[in-house]
């Protein structure tokens, strides 16, 4: 039997496997992050197998789950989901072998040992490196290993750009579009529902202080829950802890997390999507992410129902197009430009940063009171929404220089919807800009004055947000002003950084020399 090296990318389709030995038992294995209401590759070895056939493999890796810090939050979600999915094929009737092993390897090889297995179907994991351990799979074990397409991507079913060239810029926007009219959402007769593709100019308010965001849905721990709680806690390493943990963990609450969302935030979703404020952590976004990720929800059937509410006239079109936007334009591309851009994503570094992550980003203790924010929340969550995470955060870290791996690292360590798939596309790729543009088309820089216009962090800060260099100015004033001049040349050369660059205007030379010094003595400050 032949296994077919296929080709990295997002279309794997299958290792087509000639399997004809009868009667053996097949095992479907399902990985921690696939899972999903209808599972394809049960569905497959359903098709060809009796139910009593078939053995479910799921495998908590040791290896993998303290491969580094990760948010201890973050781990009692995965495991708890895992473990409730476990229950539910179990009550569905099919034989499941739960199992704890040092590592994948040594689970799959136990598993056939004590159980015996002819066949391994899977589907194929969303990471690169997932994948190719699938793809060596039957060579390890000696069985017939069957590698079923993803599903959970939609850019897995169509994909609107299959022949990329190497070094050519793709636009997110008409990705975007082309998905809209392959999978026919938000369209009127081949055209944008509304008019307009795009509501963007609408989507950036401040929030005004009469309006107070709604608390999300919370979830109290149930036993699965507070048994995987206390095995996580006891965890060398981790960050954060696992009190307080309200994440939904199967299907039935995820759903109402979708809910909580329609009905409470997706009307104001839109146009406060980019404001940031110390008095609300979620804003009026879903928090859904941790459960798309996971496989607890498809992203199209989210996709269905917030267009639903939009032709029932009850979101508007910024919000309904905005939220869109996210999962099957952003969420989509990120997964495509991983693919595109793997294995070599992680190496990239065109900006030559070489700065390790402030140590200050693991325990939140700064007097910057917009990262005090954001890394507290993180920390004590695992949840930042995009703003605090690309604006805040990643900006630092742009402005810092720090190293993009560093920082790809850390942001894998401290969130709960973290996954190796979608790390480097947003921090290597359009939080540090660092794969020379090829996810996004500027780099997403700013000083105080952007935090503060979007925000109300700078008012009770330290710092002084309107200060450039001098006593209190804001780092993020010389730090950026720093990094103009630095770069000067290269983002002058981009039309959409070239203003960033005109207003050097305002700076003179005296003002140059200070912001370039105060920069130097922060960094060397901040890296001794
Ligand atoms: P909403 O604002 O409500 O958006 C709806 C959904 O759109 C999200 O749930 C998510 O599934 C999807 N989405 C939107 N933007 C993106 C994107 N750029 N990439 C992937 N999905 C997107 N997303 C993660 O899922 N995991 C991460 O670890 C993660 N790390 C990030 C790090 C950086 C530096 C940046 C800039 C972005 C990161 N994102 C990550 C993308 C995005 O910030 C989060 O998906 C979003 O904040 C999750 O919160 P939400 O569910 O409330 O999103």
């Amino acid at each position: 039997m032949i296994v077919r090296k296929a080709k990295s990318f997002v279309f794997v389709l299958s290792l087509q496997i000639a399997y004809n030995e009868p009667m053996s038992k097949v095992t479907v294995w399902i990985l921690g992050d696939q899972l999903l209401q209808s599972h394809p590759a049960i569905e497959v070895a359903l098709e060809r197998n009796a139910a009593d056939q078939l053995q479910i493999l799921l495998i908590e890796s040791k290896g993998r789950l303290q491969r580094q810090p990760y948010q201890r939050k973050k781990l009692v979600l995965l495991l708890s989901a895992m473990r409730h999915y476990a229950e539910r094929l179990r009550l569905d009737g099919l034989a499941v072998d739960y199992r704890a092993s040092s590592s994948f390897a040594a689970g799959l090889i136990d598993h056939v040992k004590e159980l015996g297995s002819g066949k391994i179907v899977t589907m194929a994991c969303s990471s690169y490196e997932g994948r190719e351990f699938q793809m060596n799979l039957q060579e390890h074990l000696g069985l017939p290993v069957e590698l079923i397409a993803n599903t959970q991507f939609l850019a897995g079913r169509y994909n609107p750009i299959p022949s990329p060239e190497p070094d050519k810029r793709y636009v997110m926007e008409y990705f975007y579009r082309d998905m809209r009219g392959h999978f026919d959402v938000l369209m009127d007769d081949g055209e944008p529902a509304g008019g307009e593709w795009n509501y963007d100019e609408a989507n950036r308010k401040r929030l005004p202080k009469e309006i107070e965001p709604p608390e999300p849905i919370r979830f109290g721990p149930d036993e699965i829950t507070q048994a995987v709680m206390e095995e996580v806690s006891g965890y060398e390493t981790g960050v954060g802890s696992v009190d307080d943990f309200e994440y939904a963990v199967n299907h039935e609450e995820a759903e109402k997390a979708l809910e909580d969302f329609l009905n409470n935030r997706l009307g104001q979703f839109g146009p406060y999507e980019d404001a940031l404020t110390k008095r609300s952590h979620a804003v009026f976004h879903s928090m859904l992410s941790p459960y798309l990720n996971l496989g607890l929800l498809e992203s199209l059937s989210v996709i269905n129902k917030v267009e639903d509410l939009y032709r029932s006239g009850a979101a508007r079109i910024e919000s309904a197009e905005g939220f869109i936007r996210q999962v099957l334009g952003w969420r989509e591309f990120m997964y495509w430009q991983y693919w595109r851009q793997m294995p070599g994503m992680l190496d990239q570094n065109a900006w030559e940063a070489d700065a390790s992550v402030p140590e200050f980003f693991w325990d939140g203790e700064t007097d910057l009171a917009c990262l005090a924010h954001a890394l507290n929340r993180v920390i004590h969550t695992g949840y930042n929404h995009h703003i605090e995470r690309l604006m805040v955060i990643s900006n630092f870290f742009m402005l810092a220089g720090v190293k993009p791996r560093a920082a790809n690292a850390w942001f894998l360590s401290m969130y709960i919807d973290a996954y190796d798939w979608v790390m480097p596309p947003n921090v290597i790729g359009m939080g540090l800009n660092a794969d020379g543009g090829l996810t996004a088309t500027k780099t997403y820089i700013a000083s105080a004055n952007y935090i503060n216009k979007m925000g109300d962090f700078c008012s009770d800060c330290t710092f002084d947000h309107k200060k450039r260099h001098g006593k209190n100015a804001c780092p993020y004033n010389f730090l950026y002003w720093n990094f103009i001049l630095k770069h000067e040349e290269r983002l002058r050369a981009n039309p959409r950084t070239a203003r960033n660059v005109l207003s050097l205007r305002y700076l003179d030379e005296h003002d140059r020399e200070l912001v370039q010094m105060e920069a130097q003595d922060f960094l060397r400050d901040l890296n001794s």
